[in-house]
């Protein structure tokens, strides 16, 4: 009977499989893939030799091709061989669990058809991201969000944590067609911003390194200048707390404490 296993592969090439992933990739009767580069692929080729590349799925130069026609492609490929009743593996960069739909989809459909399918983690860009920038979320708490989702829907942001804004590139790209956004649509972001942020305020492109060798991509931006900054599509954008911790003297209150009680 068929079964599917999404695994991570980290970021950074070899380095970041964790030993139960490899593992699955190496057992694996048929593999299907979702790596950053040509390196990640050919790596990969090494562990396992009956791999399927899903980057075949995105639209090929000059095409339009709405994204969610991709993924639902990617997740069939996937089903088709596990239908078949083989041992399959997705492959995906990063943490496959993490802004990340071909994976949660293909797992509920296999497990839908009655099929056994999970996940095992891998380090996401996140996690790189706090390991490379020296901060950890747990001082002021974090928010994630995909940056579109902020722009197309109401999110309140808490301004005395950690923002992060995935997929910047593609801020207020509705169409999923496109692979790129415009100093415009970026300018409405920064508008959108400007109620939690002063303009002035120093945010950060942060691009972890696929390579072992390469150093990570940290540059600090004012919040104004970012319709003018280079993104890539791995870009992050991180915007850090404006504001200092407030006490919140109610709950304090209902719990017999005041803020000196915490040192
Ligand atoms: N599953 C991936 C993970 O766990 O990191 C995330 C995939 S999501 C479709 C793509 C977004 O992840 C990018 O737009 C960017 O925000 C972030 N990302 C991917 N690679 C990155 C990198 N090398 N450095 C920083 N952020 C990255």
């Amino acid at each position: 009977k068929g079964s599917l296993v999404c695994v991570g592969t980290g970021l950074q090439l070899a380095g970041h499989v964790t030993v139960i992933g490899k593992s699955y990739i190496e057992s694996a009767e048929e593999v299907f893939s979702l790596m950053p580069d040509a390196f990640g692929q050919r790596w990969l080729e090494g562990l396992n030799t009956n791999i399927t590349d899903l980057q075949q799925f995105y639209a090929k130069a000059g095409e339009v091709k709405n994204r969610r026609l991709t993924y639902e492609q990617m997740t069939e490929a996937i089903m088709t061989a596990v239908r078949a009743g083989k041992r399959v593996v997705g492959v995906f960069y990063g943490h496959p669990g993490v802004f990340a739909c071909v994976p949660h989809m293909a797992i509920a459909r296999a497990q839908k058809e009655g099929f056994q399918a999970s996940m095992e983690p891998g380090i996401s860009a996140e996690d790189c991201l706090w390991a490379d920038l020296g901060i950890d979320p747990g001082n002021y708490g974090c928010q994630s969000l995909e940056a579109s989702q902020l722009m197309f829907f109401e999110h309140q942001l808490d301004n005395a944590g950690y923002v992060l804004l995935w997929q910047i590139a593609l801020a207020g790209e509705h169409t999923l067609t496109g692979f790129s956004t415009t100093e415009e649509r970026l300018r409405v972001l920064v508008d959108l911003l400007r109620q939690w942020y002063p303009e002035q305020h120093k945010v950060c492109l942060y691009e972890a390194s696929n390579l072992p060798i390469g150093a990570c991509r940290a540059e600090w931006v004012y919040l104004k200048d970012l319709p003018e900054a280079t993104l890539h599509a791995i870009t992050t954008l991180v915007i850090p707390p404006v504001r200092e911790l407030q006490y919140n003297l109610r709950v304090l209150n209902q719990l017999g404490l005041t803020p000196e009680d915490l040192g």
